[in-house]
């Protein structure tokens, strides 16, 4: 068992569909380990981000990740990190499969719904980033 590390974007929190994302999130298997309902200052988003910041996209998608609340959480399930990108599909809902969550709710390559880390060594990081040991269980 392994864990992964995941945001509902401000594009589908504001389009009312946290419930439906975490309704196929926990009917996929993974379990909810840590959640929070928060807000990203500018400093925190540039820092989560910091690998892309030499890319044309980067002030525009610190300026989006900060423009409402999140919800971040911790996922605990086996093959967690690549179970969970098969879940939500390719970056571009354009191009992701039927029935991954960013085909069913995201809007473009920008607002695309979710986050889900890369990597264990990544989801390790970010996991760390948002939650304190106690507040994950
Ligand atoms: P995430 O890291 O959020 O799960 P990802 O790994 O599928 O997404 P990355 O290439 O790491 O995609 O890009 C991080 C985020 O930056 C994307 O999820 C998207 O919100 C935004 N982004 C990526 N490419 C572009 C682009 N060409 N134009 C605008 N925004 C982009």
């Amino acid at each position: 068992t392994n864990r992964t590390f995941t945001m509902i974007k401000p594009d589908a929190v504001e389009k009312g569909y946290i419930g439906a994302i975490l309704e196929k999130i926990t009917s996929a298997g993974f379990k909810i380990v840590a959640m929070k309902y928060t807000q990203l200052n500018k400093r925190d988003a540039e820092k989560f981000y910091e690998v892309h910041k030499e890319r044309p996209f980067f002030s525009d998608l610190v300026q989006f990740m900060t423009r409402g609340p999140i919800v971040s959480a911790i996922l605990e399930k086996e093959n967690a990190v690549e179970d969970f990108r098969a879940l939500i599909g390719a970056t571009n809902p354009a191009d992701a499969a039927e029935g991954t969550i960013r085909k069913l709710f995201a809007s473009n390559m920008a607002e695309n719904a979710v986050h889900g880390s890369d990597s264990d060594e990544n989801a390790a990081i970010e996991g760390a980033f948002h939650f304190s040991g106690r507040e994950i269980y």
